[in-house]
C-alpha cells in the first residue's frame, strides 16, 4: 500500500485547498471510497511521481472536545493515528499564531515525520512568515502556494526526504511497517550536530536560460550529447516542457527543456525568442540555473534582468560565457568579464563563471563541475553554534554603529533555511540598523562560511 499523509494545521491556513490540489478537484467531487470503512476525508493523491492517500482534517476542529486547543489536539491525533507523515501547514502570509505553536508541540511529541509547509507563499510579505516558521522547531518550511500550485516539486522532495526514498517511492507495493522513517527534517534540536544533509543521490535540476541567440539550444544539445543515457520525456512537470535525465561522473542530472528548445537547433521555427514566462518557468523548476551569455556581447539589459529574476527566485546561478571559440585575446577578455561580473552582479557575488564553446565542446566539463559545486553551496547549512561564535566576533570587532546615541545589540543568529541559505538575526532595534551594515553582515557571512555566488537572505528580527 502507498503511504498516508495527513494535512494538519489551524483553520484557514489552506488545508482544504492543498487537499484539493493533491487530489485533483474533479476527483474530490466524484471519488468516494466504497466499502465498509468508507471515509469521506481520505482520497488518493498524486504529487509529481508520488502516489499516496491523503487525509483532510479541515473542519474537524468544530467537533469534539470543547476548547480550541483541545479540539485541535483531538483532530490532529485522529489524523496522525492513520498517517505515516504529517504535512503541517502554516500561513506564511498572515504569520504564526499561538495555535500554530500548539500544533507544533503536538506534532513534535507525536514522533511522526513532519513536513512543515508554509502556504500562501506567493503572497506579498510571505517571506517573513516563512522565516518565522523555522522557530517552530520543526526544521525548514517548504514554501508553497496551494492555490496557485507553486512549490510542489519542493514539497515532493521534502516528503521523500522525511519518509525515506524506499518508503516514499514504493508506490503500489507494500510499505514496510515498523521503524519510523528518519525524521531529520522534523528534529531541529539536534541540528547543531547534524551533518550537512546534502543528498548526493538526488538528481540536480538544471535549467538553461539566456537571451535569444546566446546559444542555449546548442549548449543543451552539447551537454546531453549523443552518447548520454536519456530517459526520455517525463510527464507531469508542466504541460509544454519535458525534462531530460543523464549522468555526469556518476551524478544524476535532470535538465529542464523548455518547449522544443532542444529540437530548435534542428527545426528552426517560431521559437526565435523565449518568452519571459518560459524563462520564469524554467527558473522555478530548477535548482541550478545556467545563464548563457554571449561572450562577445555580454551584460546586455536582458542578461541583467535574467540574473535579477534568478536572485529573486533564490536559485543557484552559474554563468556560461559562450562562443569562446570566437574570442580573440582570451586572457584579457576573461579578466574583463570577471571584473564586470563582480561589478554588475553584486547580488550573486562570487558567482562561478565559465568560458565555454557549445559548438566545440570547450569548457563543458568545467561547467558541470561548477554546477555541482554551486548546488552544494546552495544546500549548505551552517550550524547555529558556529554562527553565534561568528556573531560574537563580529560584535566585538565590527559592532554596528550607534544610532541616535544608542548602540544596537546583535543577539543571536540562526540559519532558518537552505536552498538558498537564509539567516535570521535578532538584534535590538532592527529597523535602525543601517543598510550598509546589513550589507557588511551579508558579505561577511558569504565570505566566512564560504557561500559564494548564491543569493543570500538575511532577515532581521527584534528578540521577543
Ligand atoms: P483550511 O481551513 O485550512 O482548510 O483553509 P482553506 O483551504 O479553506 O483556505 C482558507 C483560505 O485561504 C481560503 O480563502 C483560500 O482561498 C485561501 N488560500 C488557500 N491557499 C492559498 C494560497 O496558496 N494563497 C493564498 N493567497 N490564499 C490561499
Ligand atoms: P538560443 O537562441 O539561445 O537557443 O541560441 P542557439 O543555440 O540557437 O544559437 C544561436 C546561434 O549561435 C546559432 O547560430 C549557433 O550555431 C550559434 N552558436 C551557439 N553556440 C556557439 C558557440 O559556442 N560558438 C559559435 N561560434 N557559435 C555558437
Amino acid at each position: 500500500m502507498a503511504f498516508t499523509v495527513a494535512i494538519v494545521g489551524r483553520p484557514n491556513v489552506g488545508k482544504s485547498t492543498l487537499f484539493n490540489r493533491l487530489v485533483g478537484r474533479k476527483l474530490a467531487l466524484v471519488h468516494d471510497e466504497p466499502g465498509v470503512t468508507r471515509d469521506r476525508r481520505r482520497h488518493e493523491a498524486r504529487l509529481i511521481d508520488l502516489k499516496f492517500d491523503v487525509i483532510d482534517t479541515a473542519g474537524l476542529e468544530e467537533g469534539g472536545a470543547d476548547t480550541l486547543p483541545g479540539r485541535m489536539r483531538a483532530q490532529t491525533e485522529i489524523a496522525l493515528a492513520e498517517a505515516d507523515l504529517a504535512l503541517f501547514l502554516v500561513d506564511a502570509k498572515h504569520g504564526l499564531t499561538a495555535d500554530d505553536r500548539t500544533f507544533a508541540d503536538i506534532l513534535r511529541r507525536s514522533g511522526r515525520p513532519v513536513v512543515l509547509v508554509a502556504n500562501k507563499a506567493e503572497a506579498r510579505g510571505a517571506e517573513a512568515g516563512l522565516y518565522d516558521a523555522y522557530a517552530l522547531g520543526l526544521g525548514e518550511a517548504v514554501p508553497v502556494s496551494a492555490e496557485h500550485g507553486q512549490g510542489l516539486i519542493d514539497l515532493r522532495d521534502a516528503i521523500v526526504e522525511a519518509l525515506g526514498e524506499d518508503r516514499a517511492l514504493a508506490g503500489e507495493t507494500a510499505g514496510v511497517e515498523g521503524e519510523e522513517a528518519e525524521t531529520d527534517v522534523a528534529i531541529s534540536e539536534t541540528e547543531e550536530d547534524a551533518p550537512d544533509s546534502y543528498d548526493e543521490t538526488r538528481p540536480i535540476r538544471i535549467a538553461i536560460v539566456g537571451r535569444p541567440n546566446a546559444g542555449k539550444s546548442t549548449l543543451i544539445n552539447a551537454l546531453i550529447g549523443e552518447d548520454r543515457l536519456l530517459t526520455g520525456p517525463e510527464a507531469g512537470i508542466t504541460r509544454d516542457s519535458i525534462s531530460v535525465d543523464w549522468q555526469w561522473r556518476g551524478r544524476g542530472v535532470r535538465l529542464f527543456d523548455t518547449a522544443g528548445m532542444r529540437r530548435k537547433a534542428r527545426v528552426q521555427e517560431k521559437l526565435e525568442k523565449l518568452s519571459v514566462g518560459d524563462a520564469l518557468r524554467a527558473i522555478r523548476f530548477a535548482e541550478v540555473v545556467v545563464i548563457v551569455f554571449d561572450a562577445l556581447v555580454p551584460f546586455e539589459k536582458q542578461d541583467l534582468q535574467i540574473v535579477d529574476l534568478i536572485a529573486r527566485e533564490g536559485r543557484a546561478p552559474v554563468i556560461a560565457f559562450n562562443k569562446w571559440d570566437l574570442v580573440e585575446d582570451r586572457q584579457a577578455h576573461l579578466a574583463d568579464l570577471h571584473e564586470r561580473t563582480a561589478r554588475l552582479l553584486p547580488q550573486i557575488r562570487g558567482v562561478r563563471a565559465v568560458p565555454v564553446s557549445a559548438e566545440t565542446g570547450y569548457g563543458l566539463d568545467r561547467l558541470m563541475e561548477e554546477i555541482v559545486a554551486t548546488h552544494r553551496v546552495w544546500n549548505r547549512r551552517v550550524p547555529t553554534a558556529r554562527l553565534n561564535r561568528w556573531l560574537d566576533a563580529v560584535a566585538q570587532h565590527h559592532p554596528p554603529p550607534a544610532v541616535s546615541g544608542r548602540r544596537i545589540k546583535l543577539k543571536y543568529i540562526t540559519q532558518a533555511k537552505t536552498r538558498p541559505p537564509g539567516f535570521v538575526l535578532s538584534c535590538s532595534r532592527p529597523e535602525a540598523l543601517p543598510a550598509s551594515y546589513v550589507r557588511y553582515l551579508t558579505n561577511a557571512l558569504r565570505d566566512d562560511f564560504e557561500l559564494p555566488g548564491v543569493p543570500l537572505r538575511l532577515m532581521l528580527r527584534s528578540p521577543d
